[in-house]
């Protein structure tokens, strides 16, 4: 009907909208950020005292750029569609661990790589380091008094989804019973109160499913829990 095209009209021009505005948020976001490092390293020893700042400024910038993400991803799905070119998954965990280093940073928190990754999988990168952001930060939240946060990689020939590449997120943290672990990726679930929206699984479970792929959560009450991606290789990709 008429309406209905209206409607979808004027929720395309919000689209377009948010993305333009969202990326003219990324632009100088990105300078701010270079230009903290550019600080921090200048003063060398003498940012110290003014660590916490740092910290602040960086914690800020980093949920910043989340909220630009995920506003982009919601505006135009379409350009974070899957591409062929393919992701080395490994390269994405390395690039993400600094985004996480300054919760990292005041926790005892010990980080264990296990990337025995060959292969490129079918997933953009910046999708990809959305979802490990919010494994990882999720992680590290379960274990306020520390613990081990385990990233892995490893190619399995066999799988619900055929050839596939395997991330495992894997904390040592306080753990769920199984009906919270049944409900955690439905929107809006959290735990955390107002603290949490609920939605960063969610958001992951629809990302892995649009590129093909199978997310799952194991947990152990008072152990840890184990978060598992499946993810289609590109094929014949180096
Ligand atoms: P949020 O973190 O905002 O609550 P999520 O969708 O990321 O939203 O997570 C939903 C819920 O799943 C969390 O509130 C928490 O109860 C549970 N959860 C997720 N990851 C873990 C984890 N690694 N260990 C323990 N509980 C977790």
């Amino acid at each position: 009907t008429t309406r209905q095209l209206i409607v979808s009209e004027k929720l395309a021009a919000i689209g377009e909208i948010t993305a333009g505005v969202a990326h003219e948020i990324n632009n100088p976001l990105a300078v701010i950020q270079g230009n903290l490092d550019v600080v921090r390293d200048d003063l060398g020893a003498r940012a110290k005292p003014l660590s916490t700042e740092f910290s602040l400024i960086q914690e800020q910038i980093q949920a910043i750029h989340v909220l630009v993400s995920k506003l982009l991803r919601f505006a135009r799905p379409e350009e974070y569609a899957d591409d062929d070119t393919g992701t080395d998954p490994g390269q994405v965990i390395h690039d993400t661990l600094p985004l996480v280093q300054h919760i990292l940073s005041k926790s005892e928190i010990r980080i264990e790589l296990n990337l025995r990754s060959a292969g490129q999988i079918a997933l953009n990168g910046t999708e990809l380091q959305q979802v490990l952001v919010n494994l990882m930060v999720n992680a590290i939240q379960a274990m306020p008094d520390g613990g081990t946060l385990t990233l892995g990689t490893e190619r399995v020939e066999e799988s619900e989804i055929g050839q596939a590449m395997r991330i495992i997120v894997r904390d040592t943290g306080h753990g769920m019973p199984p009906e919270i672990v049944n409900r955690i990726f439905d929107p809006f679930f959290t735990t955390k109160r107002s603290l949490g929206t609920g939605l960063g699984l969610s958001i992951s479970r629809k990302i892995v499913a649009q590129a093909g792929g199978r997310i799952s959560a194991e947990s152990v009450e008072g152990r840890g829990t184990t978060f598992e991606i499946l993810l289609p290789l590109v094929p014949n990709a180096v």
